[in-house]
């Protein structure tokens, strides 16, 4: 491990400060992705800054009915609060269906969205990796890339990003709040945090250097039925091949609304609008959930190893429909 320097942030403005003050530092939470990037000396910040003492470990309900979850709220006690599993059972599924249980239970909400890839040639330093070194190449487009992207991704990187939770909040259009060094603070959607590789896959978020996450806040749970499905090579402690976080909302045997949001298949978590169109005011029923899953795979590409994940996922998508709208409410 490259040597570096550390320090405990007391409050939200003293860690954005300590950070944008300083090229080359960087903030740390639960640090259950960074410690091990450090270790490889993928990542190698000249000084750290420790988030995981500040008071954002709360998950409080906004005036609007929603919640605001704290940046340092730890995956576990996020998937087990109360609020979180009557209201937004989706995310509550998506965030047990992560990691294991000693990682959720280290790991912070912030940290859980800002995680990096896990593109095996990306931990690799003797690979080519265009996010790891820009301009190098990428391995993976030619190489082993069973669980690379197959939407959104360039000719300069593949990669996905592997967040569950990220799949969920995105498909209940959640928010990010941060604080700015400048002062003051933002909000930005969600789906619009991580940004598409293009030509600078190095450049993950839209979160300037020092830019720090305060909060998440979700909206009011939206009407209808939720679920999260993931299909991935083992039970437990294994990232998405494809994943489905699906709120479908039936009256008179009609989609009135839906919200769709895949994973395991592209550089961010993927909402899927053009299926969410296709569905609007469609009878529930198997052609439909057909002209869905056609709709949110149109663009799709693979690259040989990870062919498998067009037709997988279109299939992930239509059970998930199925089994939402078998166990939907029934409304008039
Ligand atoms: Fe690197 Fe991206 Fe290519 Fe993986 S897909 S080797 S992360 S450039």
């Amino acid at each position: 491990m490259t040597p570096f320097t550390y320090e405990r942030a007391e409050d939200p403005a003293q860690a954005v400060q300590a950070v944008a003050s300083r090229a080359g530092a960087r903030f740390v939470g639960g640090g259950t992705n960074l410690l091990d990037l450090m270790k490889l000396r993928i990542e190698q910040p000249r000084h750290l800054v420790d988030l995981s003492r500040l008071p954002l470990a709360a998950i409080d309900e906004t005036a609007e009915g929603g919640l605001r979850i704290g940046a340092q709220v730890r995956n576990g006690d996020l998937a087990a609060d109360p609020r979180v599993r009557a209201r937004y059972p989706l995310l509550s599924q998506a965030l047990l269906a992560g990691a294991s249980g000693q990682i959720r239970n280290k790991a912070s909400t912030a940290g859980n969205l800002l995680q990096r890839t896990r593109c095996a040639y990306f931990y690799d330093p003797h690979m080519p990796c265009n996010k790891r070194t820009p301009g190098s190449g990428c391995a993976a487009m030619e190489g082993h890339n069973r669980m690379n992207a197959i939407l959104g991704a360039s000719d300069a990187c593949i990669a996905v990003h592997p967040s569950d939770m990220a799949v969920a909040m995105v498909a209940l259009d959640a928010q990010v709040h941060t604080v700015l060094p400048r002062g003051g603070g933002r909000v930005i959607a969600l789906r619009e945090l991580h940004r598409l590789p293009g030509a600078t896959p190095h450049i993950e978020t839209q979160l300037g250097h020092g830019e720090m996450i305060a909060a998440v806040t979700l909206p009011p749970p939206p009407p209808g039925r939720q679920l999260y499905r993931k299909v991935r090579d083992r039970a437990s402690y294994a990232f998405a091949l494809v994943s489905v976080a699906l709120v479908l909302d039936l009256r008179d045997g009609r989609v009135q609304a839906t919200r769709i949001a895949l994973g395991g298949v592209a550089p961010r978590p993927w909402r899927a609008d053009a299926a969410e169109q296709v569905l609007a005011g469609k009878l529930a029923e198997a052609p439909s959930w057909r002209a869905a899953a056609d709709a949110a795979l149109a663009g799709a590409r693979g690259h040989g190893g990870n062919d498998f994940k067009i037709p997988l996922a279109a299939h992930t998508l239509r059970q998930t429909l199925t089994a939402a709208a078998m166990a939907a409410p029934k409304r008039a």
